[in-house]
């Protein structure tokens, strides 16, 4: 494997259960105990009704893709290797993530079904990215 040269996640207090997930490669996400609403990204209070009372949970990995764009300039050198797919995903359990998503250029459809799988990058880092379901 030849060296990853690409910015590495660095977990918070907050974030470290969701990196901890991706590494056993599971996707997991917050819920608010009160209003029940899923959440990302990984933060201290509920957006939507501002309480602490949150617990992480398992979620499917599924959802669809809701935008993208294909990045052929990268805006730093250590993304300039090869063009990418730049998406936001809406999981089936609500949050939208941003994500890449690695499918052919000319298979990709607004709408179309996902599916997260799990980007071994480094010993200590995976990365949660999407493929065509
Ligand atoms: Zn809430």
């Amino acid at each position: 494997m030849s060296e990853y040269t690409k910015p590495l996640p660095r977990p918070t207090a907050t974030s470290r259960p969701f990196w901890d997930a991706a590494k056993r490669h599971e996707l997991m996400l917050q819920r608010c105990r009160v209003c029940n609403r899923f959440i990302y990204y990984p933060r201290d209070r509920c957006p939507n009704c501002l309480s602490d009372r949150l617990e992480w949970q398992k979620v499917s990995g599924r959802g669809t893709l809701y935008s993208y764009t294909i990045v052929r300039r990268a805006a730093t050198r250590s993304f300039a290797d090869k063009p990418y797919v730049l998406a936001i995903v809406e999981l089936d359990e609500g949050p939208r993530m941003t994500t890449n998503l690695e499918a052919p250029v000319d298979h990709i459809k607004i709408g179309m079904p996902v599916v997260a799988y799990f980007d071994d990058v480094t010993p200590d880092h995976t990365l949660v990215k999407f493929r065509p379901a």
